[in-house]
C-alpha cells in the first residue's frame, strides 16, 4: 500500500511515503537550530516550527515521490508518545487532509515507528531482510530509553522496561552542557570522547546492582550519572585542576553504553529472544554501536541497526508501521482520536 506518514513528536516535522517496505520521500525540517540555545526542545517553540514547516514538507514529499493524494491509500500520524503541543499540529494537520481526501487515518504510536524504521533502506541500498519477530527492541532517543518486546510489530508489543528518570539523550545533552560544550550533546560528547581513556573515571551505572535488579531488571536511570558527572567537574574546577574533557566524555559514554547493552542482552536472554533492533538518536554513538556488536557477538545475538538516516525522528517510519497496518487488515482510527502525550507503547495504532 502507498501511505503517507506525518511525524511531529519532538522537534523533526517529518513527511514520510512509503509503498510497503520501499521508502519513496523522506522530508525532515528540523527546528534543532531553534532550541540549541536553550540547551534543549522547548515544546512551544517546537509547536510553531511545525505549524510553519509541515505544509511545505506535505508538498515536498508529495512532489519527491512524484505522487498526488489521489494515489495514496491511506494516512498515517504519529499519535504519541511526545509534547503534546508538537503532535496536535501533526494529528490536526492529518486529520484535516483525511477528511479532504476521504483516505483512511491511523493513529500511530511513536516508538514502535522507530521500530518500524528498519523495515526501510534509504533509496539506493538494498532492502533490508523482513523483521524477525519477536524481537527485541531498544530505543534510546532524547525524550526515550525502552526497552520492547516486539512479537508483532502491527499488534503486539511489550514494554520490558524504560527511563525511571532521564532519556540516555537527554543525559548526553546535559552533561555535554556541563563540560560547556553544544547542544545537541550527543555528537559533540562522541566527538570529545576520542583519545579519552574510558577508564580513567568510572562514573556509576545506575539500576545494575543487586539491589535494584528485582524491581528495575530492564528499567534505567541516568540522572544519577549525570549527578556524578557534575560533581566531578565541579571539584576538579574547585581544586583549580584543567578538567580532562576527553576522559570525562570517554568514562561518561562508556558507562552509558554499558548500562544500555547490559539491559538489553539481558533481555534477549531471558526471554530466549536472540535479536536485538536498536533504534533512537542516540544508536548513532560510536560505542553504543561498538559495543553493541561486541556484547551482541558474544551472546550469539543477532544484531540490527536501521540506517543513521531512519534512526532519528522521521515520517517514514510512520508511513511504513501505517502500511503494515493496511496490509495487517486492521481498522483505521477513525477521526476522534487526539494526540496522546502518554501513549502507551502497548496501543501500536489508537482507535
Ligand atoms: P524522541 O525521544 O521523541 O524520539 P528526539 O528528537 O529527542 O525524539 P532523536 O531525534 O531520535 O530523539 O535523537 C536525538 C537525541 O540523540 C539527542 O539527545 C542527541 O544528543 C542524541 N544523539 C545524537 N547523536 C548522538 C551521538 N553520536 N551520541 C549520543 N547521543 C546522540
Ligand atoms: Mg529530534
Ligand atoms: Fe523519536
Amino acid at each position: 500500500p502507498l501511505v503517507l506518514g506525518i511525524e511531529t513528536s519532538c522537534d523533526e516535522t517529518g513527511v514520510g511515503i512509503v509503498r510497503g517496505r520501499e521508502l519513496l520521500a523522506n522530508v525532515i525540517s528540523s527546528s534543532m537550530e531553534e532550541h540549541a540555545r536553550y540547551g534543549g526542545v522547548v515544546p512551544e517553540v517546537a509547536a510553531r516550527a511545525h505549524l510553519e514547516a509541515i505544509e511545505p514538507a506535505l508538498r515536498q514529499a508529495l512532489e519527491t515521490a512524484g505522487i498526488g493524494f489521489g494515489d495514496l491509500d491511506a494516512l498515517a500520524v504519529t499519535a504519541g508518545p511526545g509534547l503534546a503541543g508538537a503532535l496536535m499540529v501533526g494529528v490536526g494537520a492529518a486529520k484535516g487532509l483525511a477528511t479532504a481526501t476521504g483516505l483512511p487515518l491511523y493513529g500511530v504510536n511513536h516508538l514502535v515507528g522507530h521500530v518500524g524504521a528498519d523495515l526501510l533502506r534509504p533509496p539506493g541500498e538494498e532492502p533490508s531482510p523482513p523483521l524477525d519477530e519477536p524481537t527485541i527492541a531498544l530505543l534510546v532517543s532524547g525524550g526515550h530509553t525502552s526497552l520492547l518486546l516486539v512479537r508483532d510489530l502491527v499488534t503486539d508489543v511489550e514494554l520490558l522496561g524504560e527511563t525511571i528518570d532521564d532519556a540516555a539523550g537527554e543525559a548526553f545533552d546535559k552533561v555535554a552542557r556541563i563540560l560547556g560544550l553544544p547542544y545537541p550533546g550527543g555528537p559533540e560528547i562522541d566527538r570529545a570522547a576520542v583519545g579519552g581513556d574510558p577508564a580513567a573515571i568510572r562514573f556509576p551505572r545506575g539500576l545494575t546492582q543487586q539491589k535494584d535488579l528485582d524491581r528495575h531488571r530492564y528499567d534505567f536511570s541516568f540522572s544519577g550519572l549525570k549527578t556524578a558527572v557534575a560533581r566531578w567537574v565541579e571539584r576538579a574546577r574547585d581544586e583549580g585542576r584543567p578538567v580532562p574533557v576527553a576522559d570525562v566524555a570517554a568514562g561518561f559514554r562508556e558507562a552509558v553504553a554499558e548500562v544500555l547493552l547490559t539491559k538489553a542482552v539481558a533481555a534477549c536472554v531471558d526471554s530466549g529472544v536472540p535479536r536485538l533492533l536498536l533504534g533512537g538518536g542516540v544508536v548513532a554513538n560510536a560505542r553504543v554501536r561498538a559495543l553493541a556488536e561486541e556484547r551482541c557477538a558474544a551472546a550469539g545475538i543477532a544484531l540490527r541497526v536501521p540506517p543513521l538516516s531512519l534512526c532519528t525522528d522521521n515520517g517514514a517510519m510512520i508511513a511504513a508501521v501505517g502500511a503494515g497496518l493496511v496490509t495487517a487488515g486492521r481498522p483505521p482510527s477513525g477521526l476522534s482520536f487526539g494526540a496522546d502525550s502518554t501513549l502507551p507503547v502497548t496501543d501500536v495504532a489508537v482507535r
